[in-house]
């Protein structure tokens, strides 16, 4: 007869619900999700074209510094700052700009050198008759010569001879006066390095370390310095030994050395090209010894000149140009050689937005790239209109969460309800089915049997009485909670002693009580004087009175009780019942509400009894207190302000 268990929506309405609120849900995501693609892709668009026009722009710009630089190397300017050489080729041989920039060249023409015969006496003397007290005179006076190359050759075999002779003094000074000659050579080498070779030599030979390493370092220097004019291997030669005396050895090349390389392969090319298949001009870059040189070159009438340019000179006279685009593009940008060896920057073609300018395509000697930089004012535009669509997303999902999740809610509560009220014309149908039948059966046996005697009438009489009042009662009851449930329930106070209510009730209710084995023991204060509706406390306790009993299955006594304590009246009524569970305790005085353990156990009731009470004990200020242990018995306690 009564339903078990929460009530729960059909699933018709759940799938009602889910179509109204599920559905569009999801076509919203999808479309904003669709919304935040299209975004996505038009950022992308956006830094991609941000990133080209910048790859333009620098293009541009490095076509216009470059082409300055050009036009200076045409008009032959000389000054060009640190890092950068001009070389010539032209029929003559090669020719550099700052020389001492360059540590050697492809070809060098040996300066004037006196003949050997000049010195052939003195020769005679030193190694065939080996005197050679007579061959330093012979070298001495031959030092004395007004002619730099005689001089040079004479005092180079002076000091030879003076060695050999043991005069290592006097010899180291005749080497350091002709390292002093310039523009002549001994034996094919500018006399000035064959004298400091030979006093390195000698100084090593007599272990004077100090001196031998200063030698070394300036010797080092000069080769350097483009005092003299030589072939790489010469360079080489003497520059291991300079080394070696000065004890500095060189672990990567120098700029120099990278440039005569540079110069080398130029000066190569050059000369393996036919003179009708040479371009007029062109810019590259160059790789040599592990640095890439930028090179800008021009040919007219069999000669050649170009500006050979290291990455630091390309990044302080060129880049300078890219400053102003690079700030104002917010990019990245870098130079890479046509071997795809980084010059400048540190771009990897892997980064998300980067646009490409090749060398060949641009006619610079780089291919130039350029990248977005991280995040440009655009990026964070797109990412805070992100952020706000996610966050609109997000609020209309859970928006429309939660007004289904209500819909849910409403939707069963309603439910519930209905469901109750359904339940509630059951039980009460029940309930007056009772004492009906009780009162057709005695009023049938009074009509059929009027030979009864006297005792059993009145039994039949009592019967009829009790089922009359049962009724009365759940009429009563009922019409009671129709003007409760529409708000017209008035109450009237009047002062009352409640001892003598509570006192009244429980012995009209005794007979009741007896007749189901059940003792009601009533133990109050002698006098409580409130103001109260007389009718609808006694309704109140008479509800409690009335559960005491229904649920206590075995007979036991009921005990109600009155005290007053703190200005309060409390009113209460224990029995050993079946009592009631924590969790149902706070929905026992909700209407209709039924315990579980009374639909089980088939115990009739409507309920609406502890409604009643509960809004009668508010109608007087008042609350009920309830203390249960299941199966041990249960307490409901009217507490009732003294002065309302
Ligand atoms: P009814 O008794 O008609 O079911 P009530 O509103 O009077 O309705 O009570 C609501 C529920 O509270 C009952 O169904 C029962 O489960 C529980 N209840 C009330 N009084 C007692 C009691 N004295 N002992 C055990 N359970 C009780």
């Amino acid at each position: 007869m009564f339903s078990k268990g929460p009530a729960r929506p059909p699933r018709s309405l759940v799938a009602l619900i889910i179509a109204v609120t599920v559905v569009p849900l999801v076509t919203l995501l999808w479309l904003g999700w669709r919304l935040l693609d299209q975004d996505r892709v038009l950022e992308r668009q956006q830094i991609q074209q941000r990133v080209e026009r910048a790859a333009d722009l620098v293009v541009a710009a490095l076509q216009r510094t470059i082409a300055v630089s050009e036009q200076r190397l045409a008009a032959g300017s000389e000054q060009w700052p640190d890092g950068a050489v001009v070389v010539t080729f032209h029929d003559g041989g090669v020719e550099a700009s700052p020389r001492e920039r360059v540590a050697y060249f492809p070809l060098a023409s040996p300066a004037r050198e006196a003949p050997t015969a000049t010195f052939a006496r003195g020769e005679d003397l030193e190694f065939r008759q080996r005197d050679l007290t007579a061959a330093i005179n012979v070298f001495r006076e031959l030092a004395r010569s007004p002619d730099p190359a005689i001089q040079a050759g004479g005092l180079l075999r002076l000091g030879r001879s003076l060695h050999n002779a043991g005069h290592i003094e006097e010899a180291l000074a005749v080497y350091a006066r002709l390292s002093q000659i310039d523009d002549v050579s001994v034996g094919g080498v500018p006399a000035g390095l064959s004298a400091t070779y030979a006093r390195g030599k000698l100084l090593e030979e007599q272990q004077h370390v100090p001196q031998l390493r200063a030698l070394g370092v300036d010797l080092d220097r000069e080769l350097r310095s483009g005092r003299w004019t030589l072939t790489a291997p010469v360079y080489w030669l003497y520059s291991a030994d300079a080394a070696k005396w000065s004890g500095n050895v060189a672990t990567a090349p120098r700029q120099a050395e990278v440039f005569a390389d540079a110069v080398g392969a130029l000066w190569d090319r050059w000369n393996s090209t036919r003179p009708a298949a040479r371009a007029s001009s062109g810019r590259e870059s160059l790789e040599t010894n592990g640095q890439t040189l930028a090179v800008l070159w021009q040919a007219s009438n069999g000669s050649f000149r170009a500006l050979l340019a290291t990455p630091t000179f390309v990044e302080s006279q060129w880049l300078a140009a890219i400053a102003p685009v690079v700030k104002e593009q917010k990019i990245l940008f870098g130079l890479r050689d046509v071997q795809g060896r980084r010059v400048f920057g540190t771009l990897e073609t892997g980064d998300a937005h980067n646009a490409t300018r090749n060398a060949v395509e641009s006619a610079l000697p780089w291919d130039v790239v350029t990248a977005s930089l991280d995040p440009p004012d655009e990026d964070r535009d797109f990412a805070l209109r992100r952020r706000l669509l996610v966050a609109g997303l997000a609020l209309l999902v859970s928006m429309a969460l939660m007004a289904s999740y209500l819909i849910v809610r409403a939707v069963s509560r309603e439910l519930a309800v209905a469901r109750l009220q359904s339940d509630f014309v059951a039980a009460v149908s029940h309930e007056f089915r009772t004492p009906l039948t009780a009162l057709r059966q005695f009023t049938d046996m009074l009509r059929e049997q009027p030979a009864l005697d006297d005792d059993r009438r009145r039994v039949a009489y009592d019967a009829q009485s009790r089922a009359t009042d049962r009724l009365t009662r759940l009429v009563e009851s009922l019409l009671d909670f129709g003007r409760m449930e529409a708000g017209a329930r008035r109450y009237r106070f009047e002062p009352c002693d409640c001892t003598e209510l509570v006192r009244r009730v429980v012995d009209d209710f005794r007979g009741e009580a007896n007749a189901a084995g059940h003792e009601i023991e009533f133990r109050g204060d002698s006098s409580a004087q409130i103001e109260i509706d007389d009718e609808a406390l006694s309704r109140a306790v008479r509800n409690l009175l009335d559960n005491a009993v229904k649920y206590s299955p075995e007979p036991s006594p009921v005990e109600v009780g009155l005290e007053r304590r703190n200005g309060q009246v409390f009113i209460s009524v224990h029995d050993h019942g079946i009592g009631i569970p924590a969790h149902e305790r706070a929905d026992i005085f909700a209407k209709f509400h039924r315990g579980e353990q009374a639909r089980i156990r088939g115990i009739k009731g409507t309920g609406i009894g502890l409604a009643m009470v509960d809004e009668i004990v508010r109608g007087h200020h008042g609350r009920v207190d309830v203390d249960s242990e299941p199966g041990k018995g249960s307490t409901f306690t009217i507490v009732l302000p003294t002065t309302p």
